[in-house]
């Protein structure tokens, strides 16, 4: 009896293993059809100062528009995409994006804003990761510096002297650096000493604790203070609410990102948002 049970839960661990491999060979397969198809685009998110309300900056958040399913959001794909390897061409890709975008207003005599890309551990440790941002900064012909390179601590954490080496030809060629999810993980306040990071940003797992948790409002408190002393940016994720965005005006954190100011939205309503704010500047030249 009990040899019966047996086969019969690994028959039922077998075929739900095997439904669950189709369907991530699926999406693989789905993904790459993507990459060639350019159904992958950007929506963007604001970074805003805490104090002036300015934005400062943005942030590309891939997505995908699916011919049958429609938008499809990064959850969905993101994690097949990095176990099968494809993230690299995707992260890739939307480098590309970023860079064009900027091109573009260049081209429009608009200043640029610097846009922010999220780069995958799998994409920063591969070795061709420096020549291929390098080609796309050549053939857009753009200033690198609007470009800031967003990774987690997983990225560093694999390899820290490669790591640490990639970050240093980053900052040779201004392109500038975050610690992206602080918190999130295995996250060390020894990070920010051992890294040349430039911006923070402090996942909204803790953000989500303020005026709710004592415990998260001390450690943001205790980020930020650390942060400011060895000269580092912090961008607090997820705000949603006014009392969120008054405690960190009071502790002194220098730009956040949420719901509160804008969803991540396409090119277009951003171009909108920053014409109808004046931050929007054509270029120098004489209007
Ligand atoms: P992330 O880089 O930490 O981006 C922040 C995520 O939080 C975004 O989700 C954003 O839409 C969401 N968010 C922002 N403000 C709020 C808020 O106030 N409330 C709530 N509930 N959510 C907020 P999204 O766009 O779904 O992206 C999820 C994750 O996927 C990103 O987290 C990033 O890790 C990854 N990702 C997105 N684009 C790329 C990409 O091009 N390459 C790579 N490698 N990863 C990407
Ligand atoms: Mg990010
Ligand atoms: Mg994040
Ligand atoms: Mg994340």
């Amino acid at each position: 009896k009990a040899k019966e049970m047996g086969r019969n839960n690994y028959k039922i661990y077998n075929s739900t293993m095997d439904e669950e491999i189709r369907k991530k060979i699926k999406i693989e397969g789905e993904i790459r059809k993507a990459l060639k198809d350019r159904e992958f685009f950007l929506h963007y998110q604001p970074k805003v100062n805490v104090r002036t309300g300015k934005i400062t900056g943005l942030e590309a958040l891939v997505r995908w528009n699916h011919p049958k399913l429609g938008l499809i959001y990064p959850n969905y794909f993101i994690p097949i995409a990095e176990e099968t390897g494809l993230i690299k061409e995707i992260d890739e890709h939307v480098l590309e994006l970023a860079c064009l975008q900027i091109r573009k207003w260049i081209d429009m005599d608009l200043e640029p804003i610097s846009i922010a890309v999220n780069i995958s551990a799998e994409s920063f440790n591969e070795s061709k990761f420096m020549d291929k941002l390098e080609f796309i900064l050549m053939n857009t012909a753009i200033d690198p510096s609007f470009i800031n390179i967003e990774i987690t601590e997983t990225a560093a954490m694999e390899n820290i002297e490669y790591a640490h080496n990639i970050m240093e030809e980053l900052k040779k060629k201004k392109i500038s650096l975050s610690m992206d999810d602080f918190g999130k993980g295995y996250s060390s306040l020894s990070y920010l000493k051992i890294f040349p990071i430039d911006v923070l940003k402090i996942d909204k797992l803790f953000v989500d604790g303020i005026g709710v948790d004592k415990r998260d409002e001390s450690l943001i408190k205790a980020v930020v203070t650390m942060a400011k002393e060895l000269g580092i940016k912090i961008v607090s994720e997820g705000v949603e609410t006014v009392e969120q965005l008054e405690f960190l005006n009071k502790i002194g954190c220098h730009e956040y990102q949420g719901y509160l100011f804008s969803k991540p939205v396409t090119i277009e309503e951003i171009e909108h948002m920053m014409c109808e704010s004046g931050d929007f500047r054509i270029k120098s030249k004489s209007v």
